[in-house]
């Protein structure tokens, strides 16, 4: 079966690794076609949007999307911030983040956790405003049933798929006893229907530092939006940091998956820009239509290439951009 892949490099480091990305695609047993898209400060200086309505349509087209990164410009009026947009245009609800062990001095060992975040919604539901002459801002944290019922549908049927017996619900309803309240009270009513997943409840704060204390003894974490991007941000530096960490945002009709680091504006065309978090994406998105082996042999190679130091400066070794992904591509072979 052809898959259709839409690849959007946007900014910075992001070509780069989407390249190298492209390379490894084409080196595994798939038949794939490829579409690039536009997005981010590129996309606004030449067509005056960072995200053009065509992307979202070839986005829509295709099986699977896969994005680099896009820089996020000082304050330009009428900017918006094309990866928000997106998510919520194209409905992509689950923010899904693993974060497992990485045979590599930095990482700590057994870690094997995926942290699945409500992607579209909560503080970052873009409603603001100023009031009294603009010494008082407000945003509004929207909160849905439907949008918390599908998450920690998600993140329940997660942990049945890949083996995982625990579902950890965050959450601060102590506090914020409307939306984190109705959040909770979702999960729990949902939590029943799934009697061989242990559910635990847990204050964000405290998760927060128990992620830091045991991070092992954890599983699936579900939570709200601004809460899983902090905690996921967190958790990705026990396991070798942002240079090997990739995400995916899965909707009801499309998928987006992209390494969770940003334009990197500072390393452009030094070759330091590690791909691997690109390739982790990679295999995310081969999980994700199907082609379990071919993500399984990617995840393999990436393995063995971090276990040989074959790597970029960020994990203490001296290849390029370029010749990490030439060993990769060697061991796929
Ligand atoms: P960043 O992730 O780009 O970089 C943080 C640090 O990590 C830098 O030192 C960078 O050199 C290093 N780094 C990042 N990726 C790396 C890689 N693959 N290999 C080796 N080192 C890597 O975050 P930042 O510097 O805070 O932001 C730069 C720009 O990226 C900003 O405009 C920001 O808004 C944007 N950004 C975009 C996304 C996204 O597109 N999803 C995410 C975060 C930040």
């Amino acid at each position: 079966m052809t898959h259709r892949i839409c690849l959007l490099p946007g900014d910075g480091i992001g070509p780069e690794v989407i390249d190298c990305a492209e390379q490894v695609l084409r080196a595994l047993p798939l038949d794939l076609d490829f579409v690039r898209a536009e997005i981010g400060f590129g996309a606004y200086e030449r067509l005056g949007t960072p995200l053009p309505d065509s992307t979202l349509d070839e986005i829509r087209r295709s099986s699977a999307t896969l994005f680099g990164a896009v820089t996020t410009p000082p304050a330009i009026p009428n900017y918006f911030s094309p990866v928000v947009r997106m998510r919520q245009s194209l409905e992509l609800y689950a923010n899904l983040r693993p974060c497992q062990s990485i045979p590599h001095e930095t990482s700590r060992p057994n870690i094997d956790l995926i942290i699945a975040r409500e992607n579209t919604e909560g503080l970052y539901s873009g409603i603001e405003r100023l009031e009294d002459n603009g010494n008082r801002a407000i945003t509004e944290r929207v909160i849905t049933r439907k949008g918390s019922e599908r998450i920690v549908r998600k993140a329940f049927d997660l942990a049945r798929q890949t083996n995982r017996k625990s579902v950890h619900v965050v959450h601060k309803a102590n506090v914020l006893r409307q939306t984190c309240g109705l959040f909770r009270s979702v999960a729990l009513e949902i939590a029943k229907e799934y009697s061989d997943t242990t559910m635990y409840e847990m204050l964000v704060d405290t998760c927060a530092m128990e992620l830091i204390r045991a991070p092992e003894q954890f599983e699936v974490i579900v939570t709200t939006n601004l809460f899983g991007d902090i905690l996921s941000d967190e958790a990705c530096m026990f396991v070798g940091g942002l240079g090997v960490v990739a995400s995916g945002n899965i909707g009801v009709n499309a998928a987006v998956f992209e390494p969770v680091h940003g334009s990197a504006p500072t390393i452009v065309g030094t070759g330091k820009a590690n791909p691997i978090a690109t390739f982790l994406a990679t295999a995310m998105m081969l999980d994700y239509l199907n082609e379990v082996e071919s993500a399984k042999r990617l995840r393999k190679a990436v393995n063995e290439c971090i276990a040989n130091n074959e790597s970029t400066p960020d994990l203490g070794g001296s290849l390029t951009t370029n010749q990490v992904t030439d060993r990769v591509i060697q061991r796929l072979n």
